[in-house]
């Protein structure tokens, strides 16, 4: 029985388990009682789930994978590894087995394994696999759910079941079938009537037309459209006469004569704006891809995180898009203020033996916005917003985080790109249905309208 010399327990040290080299490995959590007892990782209730309900389903067996724990000694009251523990215990073993088995595929299993890798979101990326480096190597690495999570959710055990089976064509035909090719993109702002023309006749209709629209602090900016795949137009809504024109194709597509259905991502952001440019009352005629994916289960809600799920593409985060571009502008903002207050100090009169002393010191406004201004530039991740609300400037007064202050290439290629990616999800949604209803035999009564409009 071997213990550990570097964090001594008195739980043993479980050996990672299986062949090597080996084209798979697996990266789990920490031992349980059952592998602490017998000294080989995964062997409990976990193990047996994981060898004999998910791996059968991806093709795969126990045999041909190498296992392995981030921490191999389990942890007091089988409590999650602190993030001390993980990095003394893996400092040692981790990159060594690594470099013995030379895999080619790595599953990370679970939260903590994932947390190897700083750049995971398991929530989006789980059951998919990508390239990614693991102490200096690059390895497709398959974030996964940990085995464990189905014994105590059925939610996610059916989860766990959808991703390992959707792993198999993967692993047996090297087939990653729900991965679209993101390369090429027609991404573009539209700036005359001539422009919209184009677009509108240029690209085959497909049945549906995806549409988003963006605002800045609270008013609509921009409305988005996409009529193809990998395609997009943008108009600014300041352009009344371009707008009303891109109103008149939005009607002609999918209003009472149009053959395309509008599919919006959740619509009551942006569905007033589609019916007052269009002049068109779209009632129930429309799709609204995040209702879809709820009323299919099992899939996330957001935008982002389904075009990763369904489409394989990633997309950029508002924050990421406008939290820069809109500190600088605060910042310009708050040095005018401060030149401003710097006219207004406190003063202060101190008589001394010999002469009156007047000191100018900077009043509170000043000084908190100093301080302000400070952090925003020392801090990524501090808020100066909700500071300057709290020293009594409104939204009409200072610039507000949004879409306004970013660069109208990013602009063009963040806003285009949520009318394509509403677009592709609506299309994988209906394959998803079809593929729902075969399975689960679906009767038409129990379908609606919208969708079987939409499907035929
Ligand atoms: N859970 C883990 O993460 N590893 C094991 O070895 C057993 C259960």
């Amino acid at each position: 029985m071997s213990y550990c010399s570097v964090c001594p327990q008195s739980t043993r040290c479980v050996q990672a388990h299986g062949p090597r080299p080996a084209r798979y490995m697996a990266i789990g959590e920490a031992p349980g009682r059952d592998e602490d007892i017998h000294g080989i990782p995964f062997i409990g209730q976990t193990g047996q789930e994981w060898d004999n309900t998910y791996l059968p389903l991806a093709g795969l067996s126990r045999s041909e994978i190498f296992v392995t724990n981030v921490r191999q000694c389990r942890p007091p009251q089988n409590r999650k590894p602190s993030a001390k523990e993980i990095e003394m215990c893996w400092l040692r073993p981790l990159p060594q087995e690594l470099e013995e088995v030379k895999p080619e595929v790595v599953f990370l299993m679970g939260a903590t394994a994932c947390s190897l890798v700083p750049d995971i979101d398991l929530e989006i990326e789980h059951g998919i696999p990508r390239r990614g480096v693991l102490f200096g190597h690059e390895y497709w690495l398959v974030p996964m759910y940990h085995p464990a999570l189905g014994l105590h959710e059925t939610s996610a055990m059916i989860e766990l079941l959808e991703d390992w089976e959707r792993l198999e064509p993967w692993i047996t035909n090297d087939r990653w079938q729900w991965a679209d090719d993101d390369e090429k993109t027609d991404y573009q702002l539209s700036r005359t009537a001539k422009d919209l023309r184009d677009y509108f006749l240029k690209y085959p209709e497909i049945g549906f037309l995806g549409g988003d629209t963006e605002s800045h602090a609270g008013k609509p900016y921009s409305i988005q459209v996409s009529i193809s795949t990998g395609t997009g137009r943008i108009v600014l809504l300041d352009d009344r006469a371009l707008v009303k024109e891109l109103g008149g194709w939005i009607n002609v597509a999918t209003g009472s004569f149009g053959k395309q259905i509008l599919c919006l991502h959740h619509a009551p952001a942006d569905l007033d704006i589609f019916e007052q440019v269009s002049a068109f009352s779209f009632h129930n005629q429309y799709r609204d891809t995040m209702h879809e994916a709820y009323h299919l289960g099992n899939l996330p809600q957001g935008l982002k995180a389904l075009g990763y799920r369904l489409c394989g593409v990633r997309m950029q985060s508002w924050e990421d898009l406008v939290t820069e571009p809109s500190k600088a502008k605060l910042l310009d903002w708050m040095m005018e203020r401060i030149e401003q207050e710097a006219l207004n100090p406190v003063i202060e009169r101190k008589q001394l033996k010999t002469r009156l002393k007047v000191i100018e010191k900077p009043n509170g406004i000043e000084s908190a916005l100093m301080r302000i201004m400070r952090h925003t530039v020392e801090f990524a991740t501090y808020d100066p917003w909700p500071r300057l609300r709290d020293l009594g400037y409104g939204a009409d007064e200072m610039p507000m985080k949004g879409i306004k202050h970013c660069k109208l290439a990013d602009v063009v290629r963040y806003g285009c790109r949520d009318a394509d990616i509403t677009l592709r999800v609506a299309l994988k949604l209906i394959e998803l249905r079809k593929s729902a209803e075969q399975r689960w035999a679906v009767q038409e009564e129990d379908q609606d309208e919208m969708y079987i409009s939409a499907v035929s």
